[in-house]
């Protein structure tokens, strides 16, 4: 590095240092949003360093403020005839490339913190998709859990009569994410065709395939995961095959992770719910996962009933005590603290794919690049299923649908092209192996050259 190299990246470091302290301030008590901040900027000083135009433009100043954010009241009277007032959120983080794009969480987690956070990730990820698409995230502090299904429904619609001005097929497209699944798509989709008088497929995905949904999406957050991850271990002549594997949650990302990670030859020992974690060293059995949550909406720990040489720990956090070769976190945020990171370490894990949003806290992430772990974080590695809703947008488009093998062979090579691009930056910026970095720098410059390009807005 010359002097002149040295200086730079001193001045990029003040700056993103500076404007990490005013995002603390300006946002108090988010400490959500804080972290997913905090870890980006910190990996973006090389790119600002070699591009000071970003600084100029004060890019990262106007990427940190959301370019809208929305709270609304969502009443609705329960099956008791009792009014419930829930809060609903839906943040507009950033148009520069396409719609505003990104599901929907219901959660009693769910604040502005929260949503931001997730909204921030989501600009990142959706750059790294090469898709047309910007940046949503929205939601509410419902909790679905032990709700009838009439229930659900005049939330759903609910929430939608508000969340209707604000959304359509060119402005901002939601989808699912945590609690909201193909039921909950529906009642949403069937009350904004209502308010509006028009069938516009395109405002919603992650639609049942009958009514403009895409072949392949529910499979493909999960299976995108496994994608990323199985790239990441070819080029060190690792792969799936005979590998042990953990995987933290049993909602649609996990069983669609777990389910590719078999396809792929491994053995997933491992899975949880909130309630806890079942261990099965035989290898877990998707069809009685899938039955239980997918069908039933049952615990976890009732899969101990059907397959009793397998074993419940009622702490779903301790999943990772568990010797593994690939771990596979597809549960929720900060799920993977850095005490589950050096037990990991210490048992020999060699890859780590995120396929929840910010699973690792900050802590385990170093620990894992410190450590020479394969990581995969979650920008790149979960990017599979907003990937196959701009597809899903795109055959909505067009009034066509296309096979699964279409969109398969799509998402494999958007999984690829993503890997690729994580390394090259990671290699241009002086940061070789570190995909965190890499993957933030290459989703970053898209946005940042096409803010640019359209002015200060
Ligand atoms: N909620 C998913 C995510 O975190 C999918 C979003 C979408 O399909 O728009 O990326």
């Amino acid at each position: 590095m010359t002097q002149v190299d040295k200086e730079q990246v001193q001045v990029a470091k003040d700056y993103v240092e500076k404007l990490f302290n005013k995002v603390v301030e300006k946002n108090p008590g988010e400490e959500e949003f804080h972290q997913a901040v905090k870890e980006v900027l910190d990996s973006l000083v090389p790119a600002i360093a070699k591009n000071p135009t970003y600084m100029k433009q004060a890019i990262l100043d106007r990427m940190v403020e959301p370019e809208r954010l929305l709270t609304f009241r969502v009443p609705w009277v329960d099956d008791k005839g009792n009014i419930q007032v829930n809060r609903g959120f839906r943040v507009q983080f950033n148009s520069a490339i396409g719609p505003y794009k990104g599901g929907l969480r219901f959660h009693p987690s769910v604040n502005a913190s929260i949503i931001k956070f997730l909204g921030f990730e989501q600009m990142f990820k959706n750059s790294l998709t090469g898709q047309p698409i910007g940046a949503g995230k929205g939601g509410s502090d419902f909790d679905p859990k032990g709700k009838s299904d009439l229930e659900i429904m005049r939330f759903c619609q609910s929430f939608m009569t508000e969340l209707s001005r604000h959304i359509g097929p060119n402005t901002d497209v939601p989808a699912g994410d945590i609690g909201v699944g193909a039921r909950e798509i529906g009642y949403l989709f069937g009350q904004y065709k209502k308010l509006r008088g028009a069938y516009e497929a395109g405002v919603l995905t992650g639609k049942a395939v009958g009514y403009g949904g895409s072949l392949g999406r529910k499979e493909a957050t999960g299976y995108g995961t496994v994608y990323f991850v199985d790239e990441m271990l070819k080029a060190q002549g690792l792969s799936f095959n005979g590998s042990t594997v953990v995987v933290s949650g049993s909602g649609n990302v996990s069983i669609y992770a777990m389910e590719k990670a078999m396809e792929l030859g491994a053995k997933v020992v491992a899975c949880s719910d909130s309630s806890g974690y079942i261990h099965d060293p035989n290898g877990i059995n998707l069809d009685t996962v899938k039955q239980l949550k997918e069908v039933e909406s049952k615990r976890i720990y009732e899969y101990v009933d059907i397959h009793p040489e397998a074993t419940f720990v009622d702490e779903f956090s301790k999943i990772w005590s568990i010797p593994c070769d690939i771990a596979l976190p597809c549960a929720t945020q900060n799920e993977l603290n850095k005490e589950a990171a050096d037990t990991l370490i210490a048992n020999g894990v060699k890859a780590v794919g995120e396929g929840a949003n910010m699973p690792s806290t900050y802590d385990a992430v170093n620990a894992f690049l410190a450590n020479n772990v394969l990581f995969a974080p979650a920008k790149a590695a979960n990017a599979g299923g907003v990937a196959v809703s701009a597809l899903e947008m795109a055959q909505n488009s067009q009034r066509l649908s296309w096979t699964v093998e279409e969109v398969d062979g799509k998402l494999k090579e958007i999984m690829k092209d993503i890997y690729q691009a994580s390394v090259q930056a990671s290699e241009e910026y002086g940061t070789p192996g570190n995909l965190v970095a890499g993957a933030n720098i290459a989703g970053f410059t898209k946005v940042a050259d096409a803010m640019v390009a359209q002015g200060v807005i």
